[in-house]
């Protein structure tokens, strides 16, 4: 069936296969299924309404409740919630269900869940599990002394990264895998020692690569397998190649730059593959790898039946309408930020940790069968925080969906009030950025330090070209955007390390441009240069970049 999309208009279908999952996920109490409607907003708008409730890269300052403390959260200082220290939240000092209430048949459902939403607690940020020294992290899980970083899973050492897993020693990276002493790497895996790359793997000692594998010792390449001592693609004798390492400043940001550019030039001469995919059967979407039946998504690492996905990893199976996380999920539909052992969740976001058969709740860690529930941590059978026996929980639960039905409420997500955070810090706006007047009339809050706070900040062209005499922390306005921003002891202490130079823009920008070098969510239409066979690919038309289809791309360049 056709349905005309509710927010932008476009007509999109409603497949058959789409029906069958709908219905696979229906929810059943007392013996009867409870069908979930197919939705009334196409793809593409759900995954940008659910893409703006995520928080990818953003600490704020704001006081801790109870006691008013200073701290850095996952949630802006405008989030109508209370936050606490996650010590105190996962504690039995506090307890969820004394913001329990009766369920009302006068009042919509929604209505009554903001109610809720607006007054429980929720812990600082997502950096709880199993990790040490990470607190100023999110998303964070199995890392160890990481600074900064987001959505990592077993890094350490790590600052200023994100989506690293399995990596040691990397600063600046995104989506680097088992990778040790990289700086300024975009996807890149099983590499050491390499910098300002992309796309590479097996590579080490080695600056400038694009596409290149086996490599090592190797300066500014493109496409290249299996080689030492090349420069700008040319074959170059051990001497050779060490003699123009020695004339090479890499503490110099005018010198970097200067190459960095040279290499652009020259990766616009050489074709690339039209996605990212790496060992799929039958997907489509870019950065998909080691996937089976993944269809119109992107970032999925061990996914398999996923629909309409973003950014899940770690054996994700049966799902659609996912955005963030995965890490063992299976039958998740209209989620965002949930994940880790979880199974039958159903419109929810940021809920986490083995909870399973969970409608429309939020913040719930550990929990099973809640309806409309935010922030309960290991319980069961509860409807807006409030306890009922398994029995009670079905008859409410349906006579719930029963009166959502009558409100058109059943079967959409979360609507945008409940969103915390400012669209301008969403990972929405990496790939689908607006301004601020269009944010606040869609109903998005913004946000923007406040520029008193950092007196002594000075403009990035006052940086040195190399790196500074003293490790004394220096606090910056961004070059891109004048936004406030500091370089820590610990930061020029890992530049020096790594004889690179200090930053010109704040971290989620520098971690924004990294990521867009993964291509937006959005595909286009083109053909492939060599063979004129047509092709989806995140590269728009007006990109300089020569593509080719990947199948012929992988011929080639084997
Ligand atoms: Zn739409």
């Amino acid at each position: 069936m056709h349905i005309n999309c509710h927010k932008c208009q476009k007509a999109f279908q409603i497949k058959e296969n789409d029906l069958a999952f709908y219905d696979h996920v229906s929810p059943v109490f007392a013996g009867r299924k409870y069908s979930i409607p197919p939705p009334i907003n196409c793809p593409h708008c759900r995954q940008c309404h659910r893409l703006a409730f995520r928080n990818q890269t953003a600490l704020f300052p704001r006081t801790a409740f109870p006691g008013g403390e200073k701290i850095f959260s996952m949630y802006p200082p405008s989030a109508p919630f209370p936050v606490m220290r996650n010590e105190d939240w996962f504690s039995d000092r506090w307890n969820a269900l004394d913001y329990g209430r009766e369920y009302s048949f006068e009042k919509s459902f929604m209505e009554q869940l903001y109610e809720l939403h607006k007054v429980v607690p929720r812990y600082t940020a997502i950096n709880n599990i199993r990790t040490e020294n990470c607190e100023y992290c999110n998303n964070a899980s199995d890392d160890k002394n990481c600074y900064l970083t987001f959505s990592m899973s077993n890094a350490e050492d790590c600052l200023y990264s994100e989506s690293v897993w399995g990596s040691k020693d990397c600063v600046e990276s995104t989506l680097t895998i088992e990778s040790e002493l990289c700086y300024d790497c975009t996807n890149c895996t099983r590499s050491f020692r390499l910098q300002s790359s992309f796309n590479s793997e097996n590579c080490s000692d080695s600056l400038f690569l694009l596409n290149c594998r086996n490599c090592r010792d190797c300066f500014g390449c493109v496409n290249l397998r299996n080689k030492k001592y090349c420069i700008w693609n040319e074959q170059k004798s051990k001497e050779e190649y060490e003699l123009f390492l020695r004339s090479f400043d890499g503490s110099s940001f005018q010198t970097r730059e200067k190459y960095r550019k040279e290499f652009e030039d020259m990766t616009h001469q050489h074709p690339r593959p039209h996605t990212i995919m790496h060992q799929v059967e039958d997907c489509t979407g870019n950065c998909v790898l080691e996937s089976r039946n993944v269809k119109n998504s992107n970032f999925i690492q061990h996914g398999e039946n996923l629909d309409n996905c973003f950014n899940l990893y770690d054996k994700t199976n049966d799902c659609r309408d996912y955005t963030f996380f995965g890490r063992s999920a299976e039958l998740i539909y209209d989620c965002c930020t949930c994940g880790n052992n979880i199974s039958r969740l159903i419109f929810c976001y940021t809920c986490r940790n083995q909870s399973s058969d969970l409608f429309y709740c939020i913040s719930c860690d550990g929990c099973k069968n809640c309806f409309g529930c935010v922030g309960l941590w290991k319980r069961e059978y509860c409807i807006l925080n409030k306890q009922y026996t398994k029995d009670e929980y079905e008859k409410m639960a349906t006579r719930i969906i029963e009166h959502m039905r009558t409100t058109k409420e059943w079967g959409e997500f979360f609507p945008v009030r409940f969103n915390p955070m400012p669209y301008n810090r969403s990972i929405a706006y990496r790939y689908y950025p607006i301004s601020e007047e269009e944010a606040k009339l869609k109903g998005y809050s913004w946000y923007e330090e406040d520029i008193k706070d950092f007196p002594d900040a000075i403009k990035a062209s006052q940086l040195p070209d190399g790196l500074p005499e003293t490790d004394a922390p220096i606090t910056v306005k961004s070059a891109l955007s004048g936004r406030p921003f500091r370089i820590t002891t610990q930061e020029i202490e890992r530049y020096r390390e790594l004889n690179v130079p200090l930053p010109r823009e704040s971290y989620e920008e520098r971690m924004n441009k990294r990521a867009q070098k993964l291509g937006s969510p959005q595909l286009y239409e083109r053909t492939c240069a060599k063979t004129g066979k047509a092709i989806l690919t995140p590269y728009p038309p007006d990109s300089p970049y020569i593509i080719w289809d990947r199948k012929e791309y992988e011929d080639t360049f084997q």
